[in-house]
């Protein structure tokens, strides 16, 4: 009987084929675009083949350069801000969310919206607003200046208090100790934060937990999956863009996991061969706003430095879809 990778997992034991160079990709499953990133990118598409080009979309829709760059050939027009928008056109927002302002914004330039923020964004909006109405001090855990935590910040910027990192929680100030709660960015490791709101709650005990989790399925599941390649791998190659929070996160959770060494890549030509001297199993996975075929383009490379065999690692199983945007869904007949 051939060994096996045993994740732990019911059903995830992957066979290991004895290959003649031993020689192998541990691929993580699941990977890739999440339903949030798969409905913003598909609004855009949408919007342009119903409303031709220009389509304005504020922000980079995903955090992915391909994406981006395939969207802007498309006829896709990237703004930072909705005063570079004409009056009267169509302007998408991106998955990050938006603050309240921006909306203003963008009404008052009578711009025709198609909001593409990931519902699981907005429930953490919809929380800010709650618990500001609620007259509570926000922890909101996340980095300064990301997209997210600006919109998410702008629904209660009274209440609002960003907490970047273990060593900001020494400067948290509240009015009430009583009614202080922590919220979260979506896309930030998982241990990471649970090590800043166990200092959090050294100092206020009466903390209060989000209603649910902040940070969204799809950054737990491919943290886990990278979790229980990592110690197997000599090496990690994230596929993903530096300015994806979600990417960022799983190279440094394959470092923290054992892996000896991690990478992230937006394509296979960042791919270094000196990365594999002395590597006979590389581990591959994919940030949330990632298409498959840029992974498919690293497997490929990787095959012809004789990393042909590919064995899947598998930890969950991902079927969620979000509907489209209200304004861009097919008419009913
Ligand atoms: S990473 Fe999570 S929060 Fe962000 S778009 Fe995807 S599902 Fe939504």
């Amino acid at each position: 009987m051939p060994p096996t990778v045993n994740m732990g997992i019911p059903g995830a034991s992957t066979p290991l084929v004895d290959t003649p160079t031993g020689k192998r990709v541990l691929l993580a499953e699941p990977r890739g675009y999440c339903a949030g990133v798969d409905r913003a990118v598909e609004t855009v598409e949408r919007a342009l083949e119903k409303h031709g080009a220009p389509v304005y979309v504020r922000h980079e829709i995903v955090h992915n350069r391909h994406v981006v760059d395939t969207l802007a050939k498309a006829g896709a027009v990237f703004v930072d801000e909705t005063d570079e928008v004409p009056e009267g056109a169509i302007v998408v927002f991106s998955a990050h969310g938006v603050a309240p302002s921006v909306h203003q914004s963008a009404a008052e330039r009578e711009l025709q919206v198609i909001d593409a923020t990931c519902p699981l964004v907005t429930k953490v909006h919809n929380e800010a607003k709650r618990y500001a109405r609620d007259d509570y001090d926000i922890l909101l855990i996340g980095h300064e200046g990301h997209e997210e935590v600006i919109g998410t910040a702008g629904e209660a910027p009274e209440h609002v208090q960003l907490v970047d990192g273990p060593d900001a929680v020494a400067a948290v100030t509240v009015r009430d100790e009583n009614k202080v709660v922590w919220l979260s960015q979506t896309t930030l490791s998982v241990d990471e934060t649970m090590d800043i709101v166990e200092r959090l709650r050294q100092r206020f005990p009466k903390l209060q937990d989000p209603p649910s989790d902040d940070i969204c399925y799809a950054t737990q599941n491919r943290q886990t999956a990278v979790k229980a390649m990592a110690p197997e791998c000599q090496l990690v190659i994230v596929v993903g863009s530096r300015n994806s929070s979600n990417s960022v996160r799983l190279v440094e959770v394959a470092r923290g996991a054992g892996a000896a060494s991690a990478h992230l890549v937006d394509y296979a030509d960042d791919i270094d061969p000196a990365w594999l001297d002395q590597v006979t199993t590389v581990g591959v996975t994919s940030g949330a706003s990632v298409p498959e075929v840029l992974v498919r383009g690293v497997l490929e490379r990787l095959a012809d430095y004789g990393f042909g065999v590919v064995q899947q690692v598998t930890t969950a199983n991902e079927t969620l879809v979000f509907a489209l945007p209200r304004e861009i869904r097919p008419a009913r007949h």
